[in-house]
């Protein structure tokens, strides 16, 4: 009887531990106050793993088909701003200077852009031409994509995925082959890049984003031109890959311009990039 009370309570303390472990809050909430505690039973170490397979696998497919630009004044362009807005990470969490921080730019009319976790980020072409950004129209997209890896909600997506098994081959492909982790990866990456996001994610990549790009030196205002521009040139046309992961509510704008007064005096403090197209 007395075994079985104490296996008990070492039971429910073993959950209580597990569920503490499970559930953090991967970044300080900054001047926009995002704070919210995660779900996260994935290691980050696994999903930054299977993320960086996945990127490479883009990667190495873009390269054979020649479309992979990794230098050039688009490239240069992109790079200048992707590294202003790195500088600014340690705002939210400590451990991105040793993050493995990785751009590349895909020549296709695509509409999209993401940063898997870990820091890796892709640019489409067809985004920044389609929708004619200016660089700081760039920094709030990028600065957005950035938060959600900072945010890890793609280990977030795959945590609950995992806990209600809808993933199954991910924790074997630390012991398959090469083919099975390219395998695994791709499953990941459903859930991390391309399942359309939350509408808390997206509020919180907003919030994050927006200061971010503030803070680099990039007006915050341009968050909100992006989304018209991208409603406009969507209009009767469908969806591009962008908005299927980024579900556009009539309240994202207003919830952004509702963000400005506390984002707006970093931006007017901060020192600003030399040439700002
Ligand atoms: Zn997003």
């Amino acid at each position: 009887m007395q075994f079985k009370v104490v296996c008990c309570k070492l039971f429910v303390s073993l959950t209580l531990i597990a569920i503490l472990l499970a559930c953090a809050n991967t970044t300080r909430s900054g001047a926009v106050g995002v704070n919210r505690s995660q779900f996260l039973a994935v290691s980050a170490s696994e999903v930054d793993r299977l993320s960086a397979i996945s990127f490479n696998e883009q990667n190495k497919k873009a390269k054979e088909k020649n479309i992979l630009i990794t230098s050039g004044p688009t490239y240069d362009r992109l790079k200048l701003i992707s590294n202003r807005l790195i500088a600014q990470t340690g705002v939210f969490r400590d451990d991105t200077r040793q993050w493995n921080w990785q751009l590349v730019l895909i020549n296709a009319p695509i509409l999209n852009a993401t940063c898997a976790p870990g820091g890796k980020i892709t640019f489409y072409t067809g985004l920044i031409e389609k929708l004619n950004l200016n660089d700081d129209e760039i920094a709030a997209i990028m600065g957005h994509e950035i938060a959600h890896a900072l945010r890890e909600h793609g280990r977030e997506r795959l945590s609950q995925a995992m806990a209600q098994s809808a993933v199954v081959n991910i924790a074997m492909a630390a012991a398959g082959s090469y083919g099975s982790a390219i395998g695994a990866a791709n499953q990941a990456a459903q859930y991390i890049l391309v399942l359309p996001n939350s509408r808390q994610n997206e509020s919180e990549a907003d919030a994050i984003g927006l200061e971010l790009a503030a803070r680099a030196g990039y007006n915050p205002q341009a968050a909100i031109s992006v989304w018209q521009k991208m409603n406009q040139i969507t209009q009767g046309k469908g969806s591009p890959e962008f908005l299927s992961t980024h579900p556009s509510g009539d309240t994202r704008i207003e919830q952004l311009s509702q963000l400005m007064p506390a984002v707006e005096p970093l931006y007017f403090s901060a020192p600003k990039p030399a040439v700002n197209k």
